[in-house]
């Protein structure tokens, strides 16, 4: 995928920045002082952008107070499922991606057997990026403001270009840091129609968990999140599905078909019939096989079998996590959603000590 490096003032950082917290009043100094929360660290710089994003979150304006205190805890059990599946599953995708049309024998027995991959860190990738900026807006207003989402999305690209982001996201975000109120124009332009990708999906599991006493509310929600940069029916609808999936899965409801209802008509929702009636005794890679894996990089081709996985092991991260892994494709993303959904009922407490010492922590 193309980069495309900018350099930004630090004038142009702050309309993004103030826009965020409300106003320009404060300062960089002030910015500095408050600087507090997630603590995120680039692999590759970007620390300025990374303590303005920072600061400019504590700066909001709270307006949460009715927001009841196990939405916040379910919200962070699937923010922290999310960071450490797409960790896990990033792992993996070098792996699977290095013949084409091929998956790599040893790739795919070290999956089966459950041999953990290699590296000393997993670092997560755009997928966690996306759901931390996601989850800020909600800690910080109780939820979705589009203006300031798509001001957040912008600042955390811009902190850390390397995560992995997609090309729709490299030409959007660049813009959305000067005006972030132009995704309005912007977003329905992506690929002609707006994107339709898996992008507003892979990082709105934390949402759903938030939402999770108002189903209603938690797709409307998803809805919202989605738009600002996924702006195809199809591509919302796969943030829909993933946010209602996590939803149900923290009341302890999830099933195919009740996530399938809840979805707009269209691709995914066909997809998550079709994987309502697969019955969880079939091999994930075979339901890959059936279902899509992420490989083409639609919401369709992705969410489906992510869901499936989730609705399969719904009470083991870990089990999640590898069925996902063996279906191979877009393997970060599926397993961010996997993680994402289950995380918010189970958290990752129970996850094996390694897989805890080696993911790259949210701070
Ligand atoms: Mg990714």
């Amino acid at each position: 995928m193309g980069h495309f490096p900018r350099i930004l003032s630090h004038s142009r950082r702050l309309i993004a920045s103030a826009l965020v917290s409300g106003g320009y009043g404060g300062g960089r100094g002030r910015f500095t002082g408050l600087a507090s929360g997630y603590g995120w660290r680039s692999r590759f710089g970007g620390r300025n952008g990374v303590r303005l994003l920072v600061a400019a979150g504590t700066m909001l304006c709270m307006d949460t107070s009715s927001t009841p205190p196990e939405s916040r805890r379910a919200a962070r059990r699937s923010l922290e499922a999310l960071a450490l599946g797409d960790a896990f599953g990033e792992r993996w995708f070098p792996l699977f991606r290095f013949r084409e049309g091929l998956v790599p024998d040893k790739a795919y027995e070290d999956v089966r057997a459950r041999r953990l991959p290699d590296g000393p860190v997993w670092h997560w990738t755009d997928d966690t990026a996306m759901a931390l900026a996601l989850h800020l807006v909600l800690t910080q207003h109780g939820h979705v403001d589009q203006d300031r989402l798509a001001a957040c999305f912008a600042l955390t690209f811009d902190a850390d270009q390397g995560r992995g982001y997609g090309h729709g996201m490299h030409v959007l975000l660049p813009e959305l840091l000067v005006h972030p109120g132009d995704w309005r124009t912007l977003a329905p332009t992506l690929f002609e129609g707006g994107s339709l990708g898996n992008g507003a999906a892979m990082r709105v599991a934390p949402l759903g968990a938030w939402f999770a006493y108002d189903l209603e509310l938690a797709s409307a929600q998803a809805q919202l999140s989605a738009e600002v940069t996924h702006a195809h029916p199809q591509g919302v609808a796969g943030a829909v599905a993933v946010a209602v999936a996590a939803a149900l899965s923290v009341r302890g409801e999830l099933t195919l078909a009740e996530v399938a209802a809840r979805t707009p008509a269209g691709p995914v929702r066909d997809g998550l019939l079709k994987a309502a009636a697969l019955p969880f005794t079939t091999e994930p890679w075979k339901a890959a096989d059936l279902l899509g894996n992420g490989q083409h990089i639609r919401a369709d081709d992705t969410v489906p079998f992510a869901v499936w996985t989730a609705a399969r092991h719904p009470a083991s991260l870990e089990d999640a996590l590898w069925a996902t892994a063996e279906g191979f494709g877009d393997v970060d993303t599926t397993c961010a959603i996997t993680g994402g959904i289950v995380g918010a009922r189970v958290g990752v407490e129970g996850m094996p000590g390694e897989w805890l010492e080696r993911r790259e922590g949210l701070g």
